[in-house]
């Protein structure tokens, strides 16, 4: 058995042509854990060969709608395919706080829809099973599998003024995958990321782009994000062996754009294994 770290979506809210809104998924055996839903994500779902039903649970890392905007269609895409396979209604672990309340409410907008479909079909209602922590500021467990091979543990993480923004770990019997949410570089992600196989983190070109941005919005914009000269050095200290690239800033458009971000992690420090990431590209943890 082998464990499989898919990004379902590597874009940010400005949209690019081939970038999904934010979205990890990891797969172990039959557990299927996706992080964060953000644009397009059941269609990425689809495509890495796991629908939205098959989730063993999703997990937000915090409120922005980049990473929530899709939460709805997957929990609806799962409650119309229990028509085909029941698995039961959406295991959704988010932070206490924004998030949790968010998906509180994330169906309020559909309920004219859903109550159609029940009349029509006599479907049992739409349920979402939320799960929600409170933030802890050291590793704490939020999930565990069935079987207790799996496990993923939460951790508070610095994308203030946004409350309640949190990493993940997740650790399985063939590895383990940390997904750092939105975050500046940051002690926490570092201290969760020891002994860890595979750091996806957040990505933004802060450093390369600060005379560019001087002054305007973007300034404001790329101080709660990861600075890639900063988290290579981050990732040397963790001495994790793999760095995947996610939610880059600014989308690379072309390979040398691309390069750049892993050039950035290197004059940080960084010696390990980089991978910027594209939609769907796929990492196997196997450590047998
Ligand atoms: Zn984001
Ligand atoms: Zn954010």
């Amino acid at each position: 058995m082998t464990t499989e770290v898919v990004l379902t979506g590597t874009g940010v809210p400005h949209p690019r042509p081939g970038r999904a809104g934010a979205g990890t998924l990891v797969r172990c055996g039959g557990v299927a854990l996706q992080f964060d839903a953000g644009r397009a994500t059941v269609l990425r779902l689809m495509e890495a060969g796991t629908a939205p039903h098959a989730l063993s649970a999703l997990f937000v890392t915090h409120v922005h709608s980049d990473h929530v905007v899709d939460l709805a269609d997957v929990a609806m895409t799962r409650w119309i395919q229990q028509q085909l396979v029941a698995t039961g209604p959406l295991v959704v672990v988010a932070p206490e706080g924004g998030a949790a309340r968010f998906v509180e409410r994330m169906l309020d907008p559909y309920d004219e829809d859903l109550a159609l479909r029940v009349a029509h079909v006599g479907a049992e209602p739409i349920r979402v099973d939320l799960r929600p922590f409170a933030v802890p500021a050291t590793p704490e467990v939020v999930w565990t599998s069935d079987d207790g091979t799996v496990r993923v543990l939460a951790v508070a993480v610095h994308h203030e003024p946004v409350p309640d923004a949190v990493a993940y770990r997740v650790e399985t019997p063939e590895g383990v995958v940390v997904v750092s949410g939105d975050t500046r570089v940051c002690q926490e992600v570092e201290d969760l990321s020891a002994g860890a196989d595979l750091l996806v983190h957040e990505a933004c070109r802060a450093t390369a782009l600060a005379p560019l941005i001087a002054g305007t919005t973007f300034e404001t914009i790329f101080s709660y994000h990861a600075d890639t000269v900063a988290l290579g050095a981050m990732a040397e200290r963790a001495a994790v062996p793999h760095v995947l690239l996610t939610h880059l800033i600014p989308p690379p458009d072309r390979p040398e754009d691309a390069d750049a971000f892993a050039q950035d992690l290197r004059d940080g420090g960084y010696a390990g294994r980089i991978t910027v990431g594209e939609d769907l590209v796929t990492v196997v943890l196997d450590r047998s």
